[in-house]
């Protein structure tokens, strides 16, 4: 049984029996037995010193347990498995309204094993995927907004947007749907307009964008740095190098096992993506990891065609369910990728390496689409989509388990949605509710 410090020592003022069967554990066992021996205002005042030097430090005291029982077992309001894009957002909303967050990341945030690197992210509100994401959309930019202001950094860039294809492609239609729905501000061009305004594109003859002005590109490690430190001055733990093992519920809230310990706290919250079933193991969920490859090249001809000013980010249903979408020029090449259509992969297993043919392959289409950015290949990196059966998000409680909430598979289009779900987790976790309909990403499957 382990009760906590202030708990122990008051006991231990009222009982006679308490001193003997009461001993600290504070975080090295010399410590603890140098603690033990000293009366109990003094260790108070110790735990004191040591808690606001390290908040990490947090003693508890162990009734009759042997003195070399793992030091620390710190308790918290809520944790985090998981400081990619959904995790450090959660982390900061949560800490700034004044929970204790203890985030843990397996590996140091940002990084390149998950969902979340490869320098852009669109972001857009004509949401083709379905309207009910644009209230979303609308607060996220304002949230993207406030972090650029609370971090002196630019993070968004607003180029606009094209969403091409035929004029009966769910991605054109979508879009449409969505602007009209919400009254966004929006261009429906020919294709001989687009070319037009923006010759580095060739669309074909029979296709149609609808252009819309606020989409643009997050710079996503620094968006997730960004929140990485904001949640760190709110007075967050951030622990990184730390696998999150297991939990359990006991009655009393959560236990949260990982590499170097364990926890506990009233919420959990699971940000954890790729990795997410592996802390699901009861539940049968059918979540499909697809890779996905990024890849990035040199102009060959009309380079300021491509550069942010004069190229919008643009994303194509160029045959029917078949996606690709390009980013300008970000000082890295022109950004082109595939959405969907990747391999089923895992974390473990995922082929980092992108192989000529693949190289070959998205040449083609640039080839068929945009011809002026079929030059040198700079770079390719390979990332994980972790999808959902209908490719929309999900966010909700653990089914058998309320005080953990599931808030990370997002179907490889989740980035943008950041700031915005880290809001609404918080907004779950203390108010029990989001001001958002949420509806579209409960458990359905
Ligand atoms: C190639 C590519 C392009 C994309 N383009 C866009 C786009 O243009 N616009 C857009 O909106 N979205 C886009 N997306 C989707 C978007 O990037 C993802 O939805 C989003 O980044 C996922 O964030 P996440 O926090 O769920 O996962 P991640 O950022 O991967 O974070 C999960 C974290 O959990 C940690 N973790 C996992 N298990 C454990 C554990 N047991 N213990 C401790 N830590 C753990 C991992 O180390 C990781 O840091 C794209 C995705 C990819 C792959």
């Amino acid at each position: 049984m382990a009760v906590t410090w202030r708990a122990a020592l008051k006991a231990e003022h009222r009982s006679a029996q308490a001193p003997s069967e009461f001993f600290v554990a504070v975080e090295t066992r010399r410590q603890s037995t140098w603690l033990n021996r000293k009366p109990a205002a003094v260790r108070a005042q110790c735990f004191d010193d040591r808690h606001q030097q390290n908040p990490r430090i947090i003693p508890v005291l162990f009734h009759r347990q042997p003195l070399y029982f793992p030091a620390v077992r710190a308790s918290y309001d809520v944790i985090i498995a998981g400081l990619g894009a959904m995790g450090s957002a959660a982390a900061f909303h949560l800490a700034q309204r004044g929970q204790r967050v203890l985030g843990l990341d397996q590996f140091t945030p940002p990084h390149t094993f998950g969902s979340s690197h490869g320098q852009t992210r669109i972001i857009r509100q004509a949401y083709f995927e379905n309207p009910c994401y644009v209230p979303l959309l609308l607060r996220a930019y304002e949230l993207w907004s406030d972090l650029e202001d609370c971090t002196d950094q630019k993070l968004l860039h607003i180029t606009g947007g094209l969403m091409v294809g035929r004029p009966e492609s769910s991605l054109v239609r979508g879009a449409l749907q969505s602007s009209q729905l919400h009254n966004l501000p929006h261009e429906l061009l020919e294709s001989h307009e687009m070319r037009h305004r923006f010759p580095a594109l060739h669309p074909e003859r029979d296709m149609i964008a609808l252009f819309e002005p606020r989409a643009g590109v997050l710079i996503a490690e620094k968006c997730v740095q960004a929140h990485l430190d904001l949640a760190r001055k709110s007075g967050a733990t951030l622990q990184f190098n730390e696998l999150v093992t297991s939990w359990n519920a006991d009655g009393t809230g959560i236990r949260v096992q990982t590499s170097s310990g364990e926890y506990r706290a009233t919420s959990l919250v699971l940000t954890s993506g790729a990795w997410l079933t592996k802390l699901l193991p009861d539940l049968q969920v059918p979540l499909s990891l697809e890779r996905q490859v990024q890849f990035w090249f040199d102009p060959i001809q009309r380079t300021a065609d491509f550069q942010p000013g004069r190229c919008p980010i643009h994303l194509w249903e160029f045959d029917s369910g078949r996606f690709f979408y390009s980013i300008p020029d970000f000082g890295r090449g022109v950004k082109v990728a595939r959405h969907h259509e990747g391999i089923p992969t895992s974390p473990e297993s995922i082929e980092r390496v992108v192989s000529p043919i693949e190289i070959e392959d998205m040449r083609q289409t640039i080839r068929r689409f945009m011809p002026g950015a079929d030059g040198n290949i700079r770079d390719a990196a390979s990332c994980i989509y972790t999808n959902t059966p209908d490719g929309h998000f999900w966010i909700d409680r653990h089914p058998h388990c309320n005080p953990v909430l599931i808030a990370s598979p997002c179907s490889g289009h989740g980035f943008k949605f950041a700031a915005v779900l880290g809001e609404a987790i918080a907004d779950l976790i203390c108010n029990g509710q989001s001001r958002f309909d949420l509806n579209l990403f409960r458990t359905r499957f």
